[in-house]
């Protein structure tokens, strides 16, 4: 892009789009930003990219796409326990659409408020429509949560409901309907799907209660299936006690936890807790978050059926949701 368009519009969009903060002690303008850690913390640094196309469908709302691009990055800072602090943004753009822009900025503009998380710089190009976003956040060192802190024992948690993107998915790409979804319903899913709300004060309670976090982008299985392993540790999920929303009860019951299972982009967190913190969790997140389940040391993911039969999540296991 020519220096000068490239010059104005990040000054027209973006230079004074969010919080201003005390520990950016120079932002956008200068070759780099300097940016002061607090003593005691350190920095947790997360990048996601959105190519047009293949995340996200081309005629999709600017503002959600704002929103959603930096709702993920702040969702990997939650599954972490860290508070955030800054962003860069790297915006590949086919073209200066003046009305794309005052969208995407806004929705992104809002979201940064809420969190008070600052832009303090980017690169801007043209190319095929691209958003990549550095998320940087704090947390107090040697406190992170991590993937790899689970223990036998320990009691598996989810906020929210799981599967709602999933299923907006199918949806809009027109490979799964169900008549008994009412257009309000069609309304909440592309909402999950679009919008999702990343879990960041849960997150940072959880800091000193949970062993192990992870957020939920690819779907329950894979992402429990990362803390499993780096863990060293198996897991048995109890499939009658996943948290469906109003709007998936509502559809074929296998169909709903098949989509709680394995679809992704929900952007909810789960979580390990020990015995000796199940109470106060229970009490902390009580409506946030449901128990699904407990770490075992029989390495795998297993569950239990609605018939109670204990079923390994393999080929067999998969095959018993296909149906
Ligand atoms: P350089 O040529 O030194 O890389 P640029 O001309 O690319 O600098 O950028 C000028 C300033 O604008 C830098 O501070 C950079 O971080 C910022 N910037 C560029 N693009 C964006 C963007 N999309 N969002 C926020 N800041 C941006
Ligand atoms: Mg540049």
């Amino acid at each position: 892009m020519s220096a000068r368009s490239e010059f104005s519009l990040i000054q027209h969009y973006f230079e004074q789009l969010t919080p201003q903060r005390e520990d950016v002690l120079l932002g956008i303008g200068d070759d780099c930003a300097l940016l002061q850690c607090p003593a005691d913390h350190v920095v947790a640094v997360s990048i996601d990219t959105l190519v047009e196309g293949i995340h996200f469908f081309p005629d999709v709302d600017s503002e959600k796409l704002g929103h959603k691009s930096l709702a993920v990055g702040l969702s990997d800072l939650a599954a972490m326990g860290a508070k955030p602090a800054w962003f860069t943004l790297a915006l590949t753009l086919p073209e200066v659409n003046n009305n794309w822009l005052k969208g995407f900025s806004s929705g992104l503009a809002k979201l940064a408020k809420q969190h008070n998380i600052q832009l303090v710089g980017g690169d801007t190009t043209r190319g095929p429509l691209t958003i990549s976003i550095q998320v940087h956040g704090f947390v107090e060192s040697q406190k992170a949560l991590q993937r790899s802190g689970a223990q036998v024992g320990d009691m598996i948690y989810v906020t929210g409901s799981l599967g709602d993107a999933g299923a907006a998915l199918q949806l809009q790409l027109q490979q799964w309907d169900d008549e008994n979804l009412d257009n309000e319903d069609r309304l909440y899913l592309s909402q999950r799907l679009e919008q999702p709300t990343p879990r960041l004060s849960v997150g940072q309670n959880l800091l000193g209660l949970a062993n192990a976090a992870i957020d939920i982008s690819d779907g329950l299985l894979a992402d429990l299936g990362h803390i499993v392993e780096k863990s060293g540790v198996g897991a048995r999920l109890d499939l009658a006690k996943l948290p469906i929303s109003a709007a998936l009860s509502k559809i074929n019951r296998t169909t709903a936890q098949q989509f709680a299972l394995q679809s992704g982009d929900d952007y909810e967190l789960c979580f390990t807790v020990s015995p000796q913190h199940f109470a106060e969790i229970e009490k902390q997140f009580k409506g946030l978050c449901t128990r699904i389940g407990m770490i075992t040391d029989d390495k795998g993911i297993y569950f239990i059926d609605d018939n109670d039969n204990l079923i390994e999540l393999t080929g067999a296991g998969y095959d018993h949701f296909s149906g």
